[in-house]
């Protein structure tokens, strides 16, 4: 397993590596940082949570010239909360380097996103409608631009989008390198990358299947600031015989560790700055049973066999699918029955759809005493077909509401606008919102039941195309 270091990148992008915990690269940044660095174009097959955008966004920062002020880098995002997470990363990524990231966005206001502009910004995050205007409006110019990011393309074919990336491509410079990222790949986003990227080297992280099919797997959303307390209790209701804890960096395991020490439990810690000789006797204690807690890195616990653990509990949301399924394949071994549980916070939700998605798990709501069948009982086919479900007949089976909204053709609406202003607004994916229709003044669209509320509380108000958007729940 390789290093930030061996893949290439410099002293300044490490740095900031360094300052926001990663120890070591996931495997799509393995796979993709060293063929971008060699000015590839590069066709990345990965989804939300896997680190992607490190994947991407390292060998763009790497590139950029901090004392020019033309815009160098664009990444193009299919909704506004992707485009402000990828902007806030690479930011952080870019700080020690001094390059200046700007995120455009629709729903916000354009003027200052232009002065924004002005003042310089080396790299462009934005979302493909505003990015249009910017650039119909001569505030974004990418005649310098020698590197573009296409992130979750899919998402951008689903919204109706690809017509407007294909226009924006075309007025970047033809010597441009370019990245497509994309948890599936549909064939108008394989013409795509066929039209537009030259001689791509294609990296994927494998959508992993599960194998372990006697494991009762549970997720607990939770506050970042009540992540701890939240563990106690799960630690405490659930009476582990013996559990994984693991974190994702070796300074979170560090202190994780002695927060669980100083109350008193028989905690150890695994990662991979600890020496052979600590490392060996930590898991000779666990392994003997004489430690019922571990709190480890993946790295750390990669290959750890030990039979006896009725739990592993996910701290940190894995990086990958892939490292879910290794995660939890730590419990649940001979023929005994395991659990596991994923903390997550609010804001990654999305991570934990993702790895429900492609690895073909359910995870249950964790409450005291929760119970549900192990997965290889209860878990559906696609667990063995296509990782990648439609909404309609497997991603979210519950009921949908109609809703009414004002504005149709008459106002120059399309479905794509519709589904964006839902999308953006209220935090909703793409698949979520089906059965759009568009008709002269008003539009109808489905959305799951259960986010209804909040789609007509959210997009109430917000402008489309200059119309401002109200909308209702239809009455059946
Ligand atoms: P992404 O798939 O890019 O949205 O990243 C998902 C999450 O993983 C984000 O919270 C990142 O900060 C985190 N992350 C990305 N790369 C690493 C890494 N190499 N080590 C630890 N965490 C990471």
């Amino acid at each position: 397993m390789a290093t930030f270091e061996q893949l290439g990148l410099e002293p300044a992008i490490l740095q900031a590596l360094q300052d926001v915990g990663y120890d070591a690269p996931s495997p799509i940044q393995e796979q993709a940082i060293p063929p971008l660095l060699q000015g590839l174009d590069v066709i990345g097959q990965a989804q939300t949570g896997s680190g992607k955008t490190a994947a991407f966004g390292l060998p763009m920062l790497q590139y950029v010239d901090p004392d020019a002020d033309d815009v160098q880098g664009l990444v193009l995002t299919p909704t506004r909360e992707l485009c402000i997470q990828v902007t806030q990363a690479l930011r952080a990524y870019g700080t020690r380097k001094g390059v200046d990231v700007v995120a455009v966005f629709g729903g916000a206001p354009i003027r200052s996103q232009q002065a924004q502009l002005r003042a310089g910004g080396q790299v462009v995050v934005g979302t493909v409608g505003r990015v249009k205007d910017l650039i119909s409006r001569h505030s974004l110019i990418l005649n310098a631009c020698r590197f573009v990011v296409l992130d979750e393309a899919d998402e951008m074919l689903d919204l109706g989008f690809l017509e407007d990336v294909e226009r924006i491509l075309a007025l970047t410079p033809a010597s441009r390198q370019t990245a497509l990222f994309s948890a599936t790949m549909p064939p108008e986003i394989r013409r795509l990358a066929d039209q537009y990227l030259y001689n791509p080297v294609t990296v994927r992280v494998k959508a992993a299947t599960l194998t372990v099919d006697t494991v009762e797997q549970f997720a607990l959303e939770v506050a970042a600031r009540d992540k701890v307390t939240a563990l106690i209790k799960v630690l405490e209701d659930e009476h582990p015989d013996q559990a994984i804890v693991f974190v994702r960096t070796k300074v979170r395991c560090d202190q994780l560790f002695r927060t669980l020490r100083d109350r008193g439990m028989n905690v150890r810690a695994l990662h991979g700055d600890m020496s052979q000789g600590a490392r060996d006797g930590v898991m000779i204690a666990f392994k003997g049973g004489r430690v019922p807690l571990l709190v480890a890195t993946d790295v750390a616990a990669r290959g750890l066999d030990i039979s006896g653990i009725s739990h592993v509990i996910n701290f940190d949301v894995p990086t990958s699918p892939d490292v879910y399924v290794h995660r939890i394949g730590r419990t649940g071994r001979v023929g005994r029955s395991g659990r596991a549980i994923t903390l997550h916070e609010p804001r990654q939700a999305r991570e934990v759809q993702a790895i429900e998605h492609h690895a073909g798990v359910r995870l249950s709501p964790w409450v005291k005493g929760a119970r549900v069948a192990p997965t290889g009982v209860n878990a559906p086919p696609r667990r063995h077909s296509k990782p990648r479900v439609s909404a309609n007949t497997d991603g979210w089976g519950g009921p949908f509401s109609k809703l009414i909204l004002s504005g149709g053709r008459a106002a120059g609406l399309e479905p794509s606008d519709i589904i964006h202003a839902i999308t953006s607004t209220a935090e909703l994916d793409g698949e979520s919102v089906r059965n759009v229709r568009v008709l002269e003044r008003f539009a109808f669209a489905e959305v799951p039941a259960r986010d209804a509320p909040r789609v007509v509380e959210r997009a109430a108000g917000t402008e489309v195309r200059g119309h401002v958007l109200r909308l209702e729940l239809a009455r059946v």
